[in-house]
């Protein structure tokens, strides 16, 4: 981490929890843990999309932000299934989720996909957190940075260094996502240190600087510390840990 940016750290909770009435519960919790944490850190949660509406009241005044976990690139028409950036928006949304790989393995999302929804969330005022990261056969094969590299050229085609306020990225190699191996820090800083290359080459130094590049795939109450010390890891997406209120308070409260 990097005293010049804030710390940005983000729960996935994806398919989880079952009910609103657990959505609700973990929002409170999660909230109160924020309440009791004096750091200087921003901190929101992306739950499913039918409790966004509740946990947004649960979380009001409390600190967290709350974010959807997809949007469609369309304003509106005959797209059964789908939800709008400005219905997010509507219910209080302020960030979204873009490019998650489970969303590109299981969902068929391809760049062009990405492209469209970051573009939607920034022009409906909303932050993109852009979701990249190698496959394990990348990884293996030395290619982490090259993939990370065609998938920021892509998804930021056509964005604006201005408009770079509304991006964060997340890199989440796909080989650590849910699997408990975490990337070493020095990997993660090394993957990190190339993104803001990336972000210096295209945008020029200032902007570099300035984009809070989070590290996602199985950080742990135990990982966060080590993780957060690497200088251009600014922050974590965090799935299976941000399910429980009292782990996910100890990643935010990171030392
Ligand atoms: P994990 O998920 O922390 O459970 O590995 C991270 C993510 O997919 O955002």
């Amino acid at each position: 981490a990097n005293t010049k940016r804030r710390a940005v750290m983000a729960g996935n909770w994806k398919l989880n929890p079952k009910t609103a009435a657990d959505a609700k519960t973990l929002a409170a919790l999660v909230g109160a843990a924020r309440r009791d944490v004096d750091a200087d850190v921003d901190v929101f949660v992306c739950p499913p999309a039918p409790f966004l509406a509740d946990v947004v009241r649960v979380l009001e005044g409390s600190g967290v932000a709350v974010g959807c976990q997809n949007i469609y690139w369309k304003d509106s028409g005959a797209f059964t299934g789908e939800m709008t950036a400005e219905m997010a928006k509507s219910v209080g949304c302020t960030h979204v989720l873009v490019g998650h790989s489970e969303r590109r393995e299981l969902f068929g999302e391809t760049d062009e996909h990405t492209r469209l929804k970051t573009r939607k969330a920034i022009d409906c005022g909303m932050t993109a957190v852009l979701c990249i990261g190698e496959t394990k056969t990348e990884y293996e094969a030395g290619q982490a940075r090259r993939v990370c590299s065609r998938q920021l050229e892509a998804a930021l085609e056509g964005v604006q260094a201005d408009e770079l306020s509304q991006v964060i990225v997340a890199y989440e190699p796909v080989w650590a996502i849910g699997t408990g191996l975490t990337a070493t820090p020095a990997i993660a800083q090394s993957v990190h240190a190339g993104i803001r290359q990336w972000f210096r080459e295209k945008y020029g130094d200032g902007a570099a600087s300035k984009i809070r590049i989070q590290y996602g795939g199985s950080v742990k109450p135990e990982t966060v510390d080590e993780l957060m010390q690497a200088p251009d890891v600014d922050g974590c997406l965090v799935g299976g840990a941000s399910l429980v209120a009292e782990q996910f308070g100890r990643i935010f409260n990171f030392d």
